[in-house]
């Protein structure tokens, strides 16, 4: 039996709560034969500060290093207000991120039938819906260099940010984006402002070549960038694969994920290059969620984001693409059945705490390989 090591972040506030349902859901498989997880826990966020006066330890970033892949919670809230800046829980977060080298960032969009209704958009725009954005995690605006405020002469303020990305940016992200679109319906759509903007110009001449000479059959379409924002509102399921910078795809991939209600429900992974002599890449999966302080402890967080976390460690990190879907299935099928924890509840529907949520998808995962 294959076997992986898994370490888990759990982090602050619902963090920990909606880890122990995913360890559930991780025996389960284990108890089935499909793998077995060696799992270690550390430490992460405010918790991590508490511990060690910094949001992760130099211990856990090396296990993290070694894990074959890293699950994590949530950090932050009121309590680490005023750590700081260096500190900050979110520091952690972006450590692990720069650390192990996490240039892709992928949120999927899906929209279970039996959700369709809790979307803002009408449901049949969304029924059915299957996205995929690929963001670029770490270069670009967020981090290009000058990044200042500079007085001028005349006492005036000036902000500078800097867009910046290199051709082998943009050509692995690329690569990830057009790899993957060939696991679904094979269309890639690149969006960018290339109107206006010379890193769109050189991202659009770099994306057209890696799909012309690797992917001739991955379909490519480009979009400007505020196109796509309208049409994933107007006619979201035009698209398969949509592949972004930084700055696009934090926007954009937030817009698509409102299509599909609640945050509870949005899994993410961020991966990095493939290792030269493995083949691995690191990688780490959270739920697109914060660590949602107003209901910790409260046993109301839906487990489903985290679920569907693990769910993508399967497919991405593990290549038990047979198991994710079943884990997939199962949440649908628990979703069909109208369980609902509070916050994908209509108003007047009974709802279930997190443990509750966490051993109906168990239970569906029984049902489903009986
Ligand atoms: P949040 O995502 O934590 O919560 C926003 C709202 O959604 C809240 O009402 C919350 O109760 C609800 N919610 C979120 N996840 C839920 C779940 N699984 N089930 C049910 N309801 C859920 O965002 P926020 O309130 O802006 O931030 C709270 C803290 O989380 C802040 O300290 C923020 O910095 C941090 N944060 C961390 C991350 C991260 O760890 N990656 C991401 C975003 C925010």
């Amino acid at each position: 039996m294959a076997s992986f090591n898994l370490f888990l972040l759990p982090g602050d506030g619902i963090g920990p709560e909606i880890m122990v349902q995913v360890k559930e859901v991780l025996s389960w498989f284990e108890k089935r034969g499909v793998a077995k997880f060696e799992t270690e826990s550390g430490l992460v966020g405010g918790c991590a500060y508490d511990a060690h006066g910094k949001a992760i330890s130099e211990s856990d970033m090396a296990l993290a290093q070694a894990a074959d892949a890293v699950l994590f919670g949530a950090v932050g809230g009121p309590k680490w207000a005023d750590v700081p800046y260096d500190a900050r829980p979110e520091a952690g977060l972006l450590r692990l991120r720069k650390d192990l080298g996490l240039f892709a960032n992928l949120r999927p969009a899906i929209c279970y039938p039996a959700l369709a209704s809790a979307s803002s958009l009408k449901p049949e725009l969304v029924e059915g819906l299957d996205i995929l954005i690929v963001r670029e995690l770490t270069g670009g605006v967020y981090f290009g260099e000058p990044k200042e405020i500079v007085t001028l002469e005349n006492g005036e303020k000036r902000a500078v940010d800097t867009q910046v990305y290199s051709t082998h940016e943009i050509e692995r992200i690329a690569r990830v984006a057009f790899d993957l679109a060939g696991t679904r319906r094979n269309k890639v759509s690149s969006a960018e402002k290339h109107n206006v903007m010379k890193s769109g110009v050189l991202w659009k001449q770099v994306v057209t070549k890696v799909g012309k000479e690797e992917y001739p059959q991955v379909e490519l379409e480009h979009v400007l960038a505020d196109n796509c924002a309208m049409q994933l509102v107007r006619r979201p399921k035009q698209y398969d694969v949509i592949v972004c910078d930084n700055l696009f795809g934090d926007i954009l991939s937030d817009v698509a994920a409102m299509l599909t209600g609640s945050l509870g429900m949005l899994p993410s992974a961020s991966l990095g290059a493939p290792d030269a002599v493995t083949g691995k890449r690191k990688s780490l999966y959270e739920p697109v969620h914060g660590s949602a302080p107003d209901i910790a402890g409260k046993g109301l967080a839906n487990p489903i984001a985290m679920i569907g976390s693990f769910a993508m460690a399967l497919r991405y990190s593990f290549g038990l693409g047979d198991a994710a879907d079943l884990l997939d299935k199962a949440i649908s099928r628990v979703l069909d059945g109208g369980t609902r924890t509070a916050d994908i509840a209509a108003p007047g529907e009974n709802t279930v705490s997190t443990t509750e949520m966490g051993a109906a998808i168990v239970a569906a995962l029984n049902e489903i390989s009986a």
